[in-house]
């Protein structure tokens, strides 16, 4: 008998019918005598439907109310998912977040998971049951709702997964598993049979929304192997897991594009000490995750000045905008420009550690295809590019042509 914690995203929840076909696979495990607990998401498309509705009210809802707005959507589908599996005759009870011992921290919208005590989810268990948990929402000490970021799901399932020791994580999506690129966008993408927690990692975090980075960071943490795999098939998926020796011979694994990133730039940033900590502080205190920063020093007029500029999450462009406007005259910024027509090109693969060339080779392509980079960033593993968001899946393809085939 083995503990399994399965994930199953908006797609594979999209409609009854699909809710009915989770309950059936889900059935199949019990059969066999597993103990499942069951994460899910919203129905696909509920949660922006959700977040457009606040939007036509305001710009900046209140962040606490849209925690409270957004776990709606995961009720739902446990809900749903209890009723198909009681249909198929399989006793199954749902809980929120709160309910599965979901403790987070106070940030709305963006909580990240403090500890999770799932006393409920084991007793549940243990009187035979398949226990049905809301993705994406936990509560805080004081009993606050909260949301852990888009795509939170995932880390539902990896957190309980976690804690319940379980012998088994699968996620499963509407593709059967990480492709070298977003198959959507690149139709010669090919399905990787295993990738490392750091390039997922780093493909998470640039784009590839298959997973959410922060779920990937605390699998990487805890050491939690899971599978992502289709709800739609029995084809095996990718196992991210621990590097091996053997994934170093791949220079690039995989190739992403982020095209939710706006740029903002501040021109005429007095160049002292401390500006820009103030800034990014600011940023940083309203929880904007700012991704790349790049400053150019000039000297208009003699005096020192800087053009700054960041890139933040498309959404978080309101926020940023009001915090730096509320900064803009006591530092003496000239000039505040956002762009939102930007995408964010990254190459990865833990292969580049030991194989030299590959910027130029990336950028040699990209220069082939007519595509000019505005801003670079790199790491031991990837290197990103942003450029015009127009030109960015056919760069993506060409770069996909020359590193993968
Ligand atoms: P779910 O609703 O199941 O969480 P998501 O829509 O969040 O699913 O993620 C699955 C989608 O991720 C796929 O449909 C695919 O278009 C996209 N995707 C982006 N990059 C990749 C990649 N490298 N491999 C597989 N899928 C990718
Ligand atoms: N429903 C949430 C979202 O759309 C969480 C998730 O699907 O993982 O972002
Ligand atoms: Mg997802």
């Amino acid at each position: 008998m083995a503990l399994i914690v399965q994930k199953y995203g908006g797609t594979s929840v999209g409609n009854t019918e699909r809710i009915k076909n989770v309950a059936r696979r889900v059935a199949e495990f019990c059969k066999r005598g597993d103990q499942v607990v069951v994460v899910v998401s919203a129905m696909s498309g509920v949660t922006d439907g959700l977040i457009k509705l606040a939007r036509e009210i305001t710009d900046l809802p209140s962040e606490r109310e849209m925690d409270m707005l957004l776990a709606t959507g995961e009720q739902q589908t446990i809900a749903l998912t209890a009723i198909a599996l009681h249909a198929a005759g399989v006793p199954a009870v749902s809980l929120t977040g709160a309910q599965a011992g979901i403790v987070t921290d106070g940030v709305h919208t963006k909580a990240k998971i403090q500890n999770i005590t799932p006393a409920a989810v084991h007793r549940m268990l243990d009187a035979g049951n398949v226990v049905i948990v809301a993705g994406f929402q936990g509560q805080t000490e004081a009993g606050q709702i909260t949301t852990l970021g888009r795509g939170g799901s995932d880390l539902t399932a990896i957190a309980l997964a976690a804690a319940l020791k379980a012998d088994l994580c699968q996620i499963y999506t509407d593709v059967d598993g990480v492709y070298t690129a977003d198959p959507r966008i690149v139709p010669t993408a090919k399905k990787l049979s295993e990738i490392a927690y750091d390039e997922m990692l780093e493909l998470a975090g640039s784009g590839a929304k298959v997973m959410q980075l922060r779920s990937v960071e605390f699998a990487k943490k805890f050491k939690v192997v899971f599978e992502v795999r289709s709800s739609l098939n029995e084809n095996p998926g990718t196992i991210v897991k621990e590097e091996t020796t053997s994934m170093e011979g791949v220079v690039v694994r995989g190739i992403s594009l982020d095209k939710n990133q706006a740029k903002v730039t501040l021109f005429g940033v007095p160049d002292q000490p401390g500006r820009a900590a103030r800034i990014f502080r600011a940023l940083g205190d309203a929880a904007i995750n700012v991704d790349m920063i790049v400053q150019n020093v000039s000297h208009a007029g003699g005096k020192p000045v800087t053009d700054l500029s960041f890139t933040a999450d498309k959404s978080d462009l309101p926020k940023a905008r009001r915090v730096i406007e509320e900064l803009q005259k006591e530092l003496g910024i000239r000039e505040v420009q956002a762009d939102e027509n930007i995408g964010k090109l990254s190459i990865v693969g833990v292969g580049m550690r030991s194989h030299s060339g590959v910027a130029a080779k990336m950028f040699d392509v990209l220069a082939r295809e007519g595509v000019n980079i505005e801003m670079i960033s790199t790491s031991e593993i990837k290197i990103s590019v942003v450029i015009d968001l127009a030109k960015g899946e056919s760069a993506m393809r060409a770069l996909h042509e020359a590193f993968i085939g």
